[in-house]
């Protein structure tokens, strides 16, 4: 029957060699009032003096006392772990160099063997002051005892402080609460049995100990009640009623027992002594309850009961073993084995952080982000969103006004009044705004790079985790494919900016679709023009000009009006039959000016440009003629020569805005992405696969190794408790 605990205790040493209270073994702890006999009680199922025993408040520290059996011949190996072997041999250890038959240790004095009780008593009362003082102070720091012997059983005892009201000496002023926490820190684990001490010479109907133990235990389940100083009741009364359990009824059972008084303490009476005592005493006066009383069925009834707890706790203990142990085993893969083939480890940790680069890049990584957008998703977003959105919200006349303009086609015709609009200055104005795509382009080409930088750290934290356990070679890794992004940087960035510079060295005004909106304009302006003149001026000779097509390519809506013109102008230079805008003379050949007109230009040149302006003509005063918010106003012919012009520049813009808008996100895949995409993957094996780098580079981080052996250790101390519990449970001892 005795056979589980030592299992038991095998298990808990298990534990204290892995410093783990994980798993809370079952325990049994002494309550009571002050003086009640609590240790006096422990002591006599340890058989042994070794407790600090004695009149007002003696136990000030909780001490945790082990049992653990061991038969005479057997006790060199039952002394539990390696450790204690060893001590057991050194003969240092030897108070007065016999083998003795029970000795303790302490976990403060570490493998120090104690043979002498007394010694051992009183390192407990060293032990008591160093930490609580010796004015009668409270500690809640636990002593650890071990006591090993042939004639206990495996038991596990804590003593603790009596509960008390009225603080002395040190004490302060709230030492019952304290205790009382102290108290229900230990008895409210559920795997402790409660020994409530109540002295048989007071009240038992107002024991404190049954008291606090009913607030941690309300049902009773696991609190035992052990009535003491059966011997000092008055005389003419009997704790009859109290052990039958009719003053207050206890379900596990009231024991009675008969410790020694202090006098037999002072006169080093011996336990088997007392306990034989104890028995005379009891068949004398309570015949009838003689075998269910005392010291010694005490103890058999906390076997018992600690079995049952046991018995019942193995399947959560068994539980909570498994999944520590799991948790275990799962940090220990993540550590990884340890290396043996570096070069192979190398290339492979080298390869699967290129694999997993580029996967990330292309979406078909291991590892997908649900809580963000990452890797080529965000380099698409940066594509179609930030960088789409911003060139659509480049104002294809931002930074240009009307005076601007005008400024840019007055200085294009020189010192000649202009005939024509000049396309000189449209050239230039055009290319001034295009210009304007470059920044936000290379802004783009950052964004991405900066991603491609992001996805390093997001595949070594996710998806290569392994590299994470060398961090040398991880810098490494980081250092190559940074330098390798940061040298595409300058052949991207040059192609953006050619890519612009394509877009400014020729403005093709023959493009198709800038050939319809120009079409389209020359239609609108010439129909605007000639409802001006019908209604305010008697026909100018340009009136006569044939109309142009309803809608055409530039050429032909601009060449006929044009070469109408010269008939009576002074001839634009040659006309190509093809209808291309004439380079000799630098003007726009459809943006004819009305005759009527140029009078006024020629006014409004000598005004400086920046006054308001002289009170209007009678020919100004038409629709086209608002007012604009300028310096000053412009004659209707600045007007609309302006309006021609941005008319143009706005179209021409949007064909090019388009083009960038299309070819920059190529040139950044092309020249960044997949170029790193297609090289990192020789560029990391070229710079760090080399033998003399080996070495260095697979050097694992310190606490790696160091938390791999740790877990490991848990892992077989969780494996062993889980074997040992599993051999309980084949033996069906219940
Ligand atoms: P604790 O404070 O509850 O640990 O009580 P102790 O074990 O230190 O005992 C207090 C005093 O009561 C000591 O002097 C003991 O000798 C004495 N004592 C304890 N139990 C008995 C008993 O059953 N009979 C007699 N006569 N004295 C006892
Ligand atoms: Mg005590």
């Amino acid at each position: 029957m005795e056979a589980l605990i030592p299992v038991i205790n095998k298990l808990q040493d298990v534990f204290n060699t892995v410093g783990s209270d994980v798993i809370q073994l079952p325990q049994i702890v002494v309550v009571g009032t002050q003086s009640s006999g609590k240790s006096s009680v422990l002591e006599s199922l340890v058989g042994r003096d070794l407790l600090p025993r004695g009149t007002g408040v003696v136990t000030r520290r909780p001490l945790i006392l082990q049992l653990v059996h061991v038969s005479s011949d057997d006790r060199r190996k039952t002394s539990g772990d390696e450790n204690d072997l060893n001590s057991w041999k050194n003969p240092m250890h030897f108070s007065k160099g016999v083998e003795a038959d029970e000795w303790g240790k302490f976990l403060h004095t570490k493998n120090k063997i104690y043979t002498d009780f007394d010694e051992i008593r009183q390192e407990i009362e060293n032990e008591t002051e160093r930490i609580s003082g010796n004015n009668k102070g409270i500690s809640s720091e636990p002593i650890h005892l071990k006591i090993f012997s042939p004639n206990v059983v495996n038991l596990t005892l804590v003593d603790l402080p009596g509960m008390t009201k009225v603080p002395v000496g040190d004490q302060p002023k709230d030492i019952e609460i304290q205790i009382r926490e102290l108290i229900l820190r230990y008895i409210s684990n559920p795997n402790s049995i409660i020994l409530a001490v109540t002295a048989a010479n007071t009240d038992m109907a107002t024991s404190e100990a049954l008291k606090i133990a009913r607030e941690s235990d309300p049902d009773g389940r696991r609190t035992l009640a052990v009535i003491t100083k059966l011997d000092l009741m008055d005389a003419g009364t009997d704790a009859m009623d109290v052990l039958l359990g009719r003053v207050i009824p206890v379900k596990l059972g009231i024991i009675g027992v008969v410790n020694r008084s202090q006098l037999d303490i002072n006169n080093k009476k011996i336990v088997a002594d007392s306990i034989r005592d104890e028995y005379g005493f009891l068949q004398k006066k309570y015949p009838s309850l003689a075998t269910r009383n005392g010291t010694k069925y005490l103890a058999r009834t906390l076997n018992r009961l600690l079995m049952h707890h046991i018995r019942d706790c193995l399947p959560e203990l068994k539980t909570r073993i498994n999944v520590l142990a799991a948790q275990y085993q799962t940090l220990l893969n993540s550590y990884g084995e340890p290396v043996e083939d570096k070069s192979a480890t190398l290339l492979q940790l080298i390869t699967k952080f290129a694999t997993e680069y580029c996967n990330t890049i292309e979406g078909t990584a291991k590892y997908i982000e649900t809580s963000e957008l990452c890797g080529g998703a965000r380099i698409c977003y940066i594509f179609h969103e930030t960088f789409g959105r911003t060139l659509e919200s480049v104002d294809p006349l931002g930074g240009l006004t009307t005076i601007d303009v005008l400024t840019a086609i007055r200085n294009a015709t020189g010192p000649r009044p202009a005939l024509f609009v000049p396309e000189v200055s449209f050239e230039l104005l055009v290319k001034r705004q295009v210009k304007r795509l470059e920044e936000p382009s290379l802004r783009c080409v950052e964004l991405v790079h900066e991603e491609m930088q992001r996805i390093i750290q997001h595949c070594s934290n996710y998806s290569t985790q392994e590299l994470l356990r060398f961090p040398k070679l991880h810098d490494a890794i980081v250092e190559v494919v940074t330098s390798l992004l940061r040298k595409r940087l300058p052949v991207t960035n040059e192609m953006v900016h050619n890519l612009v510079a394509i877009e400014l060295a020729y403005i093709n005004t023959k493009h198709p679709d800038f050939a319809d909106a120009c079409g389209l304009i020359n239609n609108n302006i010439e129909e605007q023009r000639r409802n001006r003149i019908s209604r305010d001026l008697p026909p100018p000779a340009a009136s006569r000009d044939k109309p142009p097509k309803a809608s055409g390519p530039l050429a032909s809506a601009s060449l006929e009006p044009s070469s109408a013109e010269t008939d009576g102008k002074a001839a634009p230079g040659s006309s190509t039959g093809d209808g291309l805008p004439d380079a000799g003379t630098g003007n726009w050949r459809g943006m004819m000016k009305a005759k009527g007109e140029e009078a006024s230009v020629e006014e409004k040149n000598k005004a400086p440009p920046a006054f308001p302006a002289s009170p209007l003509r009678g020919h100004a005063v038409n629709l086209l003629d608002v007012p604009v918010p300028v310096a000053r106003k412009l004659s209707a012919r600045e007007q609309r020569d302006c309006e021609v012009i941005e008319r143009l520049i706005k179209s021409y813009f949007l064909i090019v805005r388009k083009n960038i808008q299309d070819s920059v996100p190529k040139a950044v895949m092309h020249f960044l992405v997949n170029h790193v995409k297609d090289t990192l993957q020789s560029e990391l094996v070229g710079q760090l696969y080399k033998s003399l780098l080996l070495e260095d580079l697979l050097t694992e981080s310190e606490d790696m190794a160091q938390r791999r052996n740790e877990a490991a250790d848990m892992l077989k101390a969780l494996q062993r408790a889980s074997q040992i519990i599993a051999e309980i449970r084949e033996t069906h001892l219940w």
